[in-house]
């Protein structure tokens, strides 16, 4: 490859984006899809790196540290995965687009784009239509179905997906030559195929050692039954926000390793990874979490 991304895997997804900047046919909107921390938005602030720079994205010029650093003049980083984006951001940011740019592009990276609500949609599909010169969006989503059929059929869609535990293990291997292999071996399992989960894994030792203590009580779990002490840990559970995902995260993990391993109960567990799926989608709507999460625990 032409640049130096230093991003873990997508290799496709960067040839493709490479094919288009030599070729100079860039699309106007580009929008990565798939699910969230595999560095979909990383891979969004190298491109924009990678278009303000004049030096081949030296990573060493004044335009490449401030992009890096979000504080480029011409690069809008709309950042965040929760707050939505209302009709007044839109409203702003076609403000700023209509005054003059210094760069050679002007770059505007939306997160989460499914966080725009109808009427802040409705209003950017306007922006799609007409983009104003030099302008190109970089977006990114793990919920394609959310989004306005209008909006996804005018950007050109770059689909991302999870890498291999063992890819993982050799790229960790790689970017870490001094690491403890037990650590890189449990951040390659525990990750999930997850390049930018990985990469916070082994950067933040608190993190991970939380990971691996849901990890073994995962196991634990598995091999007892009793029911008591199922819905204690759910209590517990319930106490820290994100833990249920993470918990739910390495549950399914740790099932379909079972699975491939040919484990005898094979049967049992690819109908507890529905029953899993199915807890996801129920406490994505707000459903009282504790029900869901017991419920899911006496069928386990
Ligand atoms: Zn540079």
């Amino acid at each position: 490859m032409k640049y130096n991304w230093s991003v873990i895997g997508h290799e496709k997804q960067l040839e493709l984006l490479e094919r288009d900047l030599e070729s100079g046919k860039l699309a106007h909107a580009y929008l990565l899809v798939g699910p969230n921390s595999i560095g979909k938005f990383t891979v969004a602030r190298k491109l924009a790196g990678i278009l303000q720079c004049e030096n081949d994205f030296c990573h060493n010029c004044r335009n490449c540290e401030q992009v890096e650093k979000n504080c480029h003049i011409d690069t809008i980083q709309m950042k965040g995965s929760r707050e939505s984006l209302k009709i007044e951001d839109v409203r702003k940011l076609v403000e700023r687009l209509s005054m003059s740019s210094q760069s050679r592009h002007t770059v505007v990276l939306i997160q989460t784009i499914e966080r725009m609500t109808t009427e802040a949609a409705n209003s950017f599909l306007k922006i799609l239509e007409e983009p104003p010169k030099k302008t190109i969006f970089i977006m990114t989503t793990n919920a394609l179905k959310l989004l306005l059929p209008t909006v996804v059929s005018r950007v050109r869609l770059l689909k991302f997906n999870v890498v291999s535990v063992n890819y993982l293990h050799k790229k960790l291997r790689e970017i870490y030559p001094d690491q403890d292999e037990e650590v890189i071996k449990k951040v390659s399992l525990l990750s999930l195929g997850k390049t930018g989960k990985a990469i916070s894994l082994m950067e933040n030792p608190e993190l991970l050692a939380k990971y691996i203590k849901i990890y073994h009580d995962v196991q634990n779990f598995l091999d007892h039954k009793n029911i008591h002490d199922r819905f204690a840990y759910v209590e517990r559970l319930l106490e820290e926000e994100n833990q249920t995902d993470i918990f739910l995260g390495i549950l399914k993990n740790v099932l379909r390793t079972k699975i491939l391993g040919g484990d005898r109960a094979s049967k049992k567990h690819i109908n507890t990874l529905s029953k899993i799926e199915d807890t996801g989608i129920l406490l994505k709507h707000n459903v009282n979490k504790r029900l869901a999460l017991e419920n899911l625990m006496i069928n386990l």
